[in-house]
């Protein structure tokens, strides 16, 4: 099939840096949109992806789901967007679209969803690759519109680190009698903060960083939880109807379900793996208590955020980068040294 040679940024093998690579993209079938990136976030995931910590990993890989651009060209039977429109990509390029999940407008939970990277490209026969490149095909389901009136770099978050935490906050019914916590203030946490609090929730954040205290109010917050500070943390007990835990790794969850009102319930969106230490089931027996997951959202829910953020001005707060500083970036991610998403402006990789 026809192809098209563009260049990327991504990785080899685990242990190696991310360096300039080339991929092929597929050329545009009939319902295809064909996107220049301008702008590409840069997620936990991403670095969990490229460092194959979730051993699931097959190489080469070309990270980033969270994605800005222009179209370029449309296929045909696009009838949705037209050369010149503002556009995004998450982390879902497709779906079987006919399971009870895809019906229901929940993509992300579909069985054989293809993720935009590392995925499985039908069309080309090898594994997606994601926005740390040129340009990128999707099939014009897949594509989300972006209001003209936000900036194109802060916006680009919202397609991961945005949605992830909407979707809980929706699905959990969030308003302004809710009291919200969120655990960990990086890429996820700043939009749960901000996204919470435009529901008009109470907002708290835990985090383990003293030095995060004066951004998470500028952010939203109204207050913040030291989470290694013991009494901090008995005077939380039995406050909060949903919390959003974000961290990336292992950890103690029992003393955050102490802090869960009567029907509370604990959302983890960010680890991934067995819990250590264990799970305590008295705490969530006694007080009718839940543990629950998230995984980011579907398709009409991320157009829906979007919208939201239009008209309510919100974007992520960025700090933009080049694509040669993204192993540098993951350094720092990994320092929780974060304001509060890298997003690369993809002109550096053109040049
Ligand atoms: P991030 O920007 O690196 O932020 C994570 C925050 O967690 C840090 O800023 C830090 O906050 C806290 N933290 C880090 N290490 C910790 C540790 N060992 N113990 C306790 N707290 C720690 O990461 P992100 O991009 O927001 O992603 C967060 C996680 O969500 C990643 O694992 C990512 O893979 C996952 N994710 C899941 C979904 C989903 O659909 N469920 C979607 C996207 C991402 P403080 O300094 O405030 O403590
Ligand atoms: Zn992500
Ligand atoms: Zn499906």
């Amino acid at each position: 099939m026809n192809v098209k040679n563009i260049k990327a940024y991504g990785t080899e093998a685990a242990d190696a840096a991310l360096g300039q690579l080339n991929i092929n993209r597929r050329a545009v079938n009939t319902m295809d949109v064909e996107i220049d990136i301008l702008f590409c976030g840069v997620c936990h995931s991403d670095l969990h992806f490229a460092r194959n910590d979730w051993g699931m990993t097959q190489y080469p890989v070309v990270p980033g789901h969270e994605i800005v651009g222009r179209v370029i060209q449309v296929g045909g039977g696009v009838n949705k967007y037209k050369v010149g429109d503002l556009v995004a990509v998450g982390c879902l390029v497709d779906s079987c679209r006919t399971c009870k999940n895809c019906k229901n407008d929940l993509e992300q939970y579909c069985p054989e969803w293809v993720g935009t990277y590392g995925g499985y490209d039908k069309h080309l026969e090898t594994n997606t690759h994601g926005g740390y490149s040129e340009s990128i095909v999707v099939d014009e389901a897949f594509v989300l519109r972006v209001p003209e009136n936000l900036d194109q770099a802060g916006i680009a978050p919202v397609l991961c680190a945005g949605i992830t935490t909407w979707s809980p906050l929706r699905h959990w019914k969030v308003g302004k009698d809710s009291k919200v916590a969120v655990v960990g203030l990086g890429g996820l946490g700043h939009m749960a903060i901000k996204l919470a609090d435009a529901l008009g929730a109470h907002v708290t954040l835990f985090s383990r960083s003293t030095n995060k205290i004066k951004d998470a109010k500028a952010l939203g917050a109204d207050e913040v939880i030291i989470s290694t500070d013991e009494a901090q943390m008995q005077k939380a007990l039995g406050r909060f109807d949903l919390i959003l835990d974000t961290v990336p790794y292992a950890h103690d969850l029992n003393p955050y379900v102490g802090t869960l009102n009567t029907n509370g319930t604990l959302v983890v969106v960010g680890y991934l793996g067995p819990l250590d230490p264990l799970l305590m089931t008295v705490p969530m027996i006694m007080g009718r208590k839940s543990v629950a997951g998230s995984l980011i959202g579907g398709i009409a829910e991320t157009q829906e955020l979007l919208d939201f953020c239009g008209k309510h001005n919100i974007i992520s707060d960025v700090e933009v980068i080049n694509i040669q500083d993204i192993n540098k970036a993951y350094e720092r991610m990994l320092k929780s040294d974060v304001h509060y998403r890298f997003v690369i402006d993809m002109k550096s990789l053109k040049k």
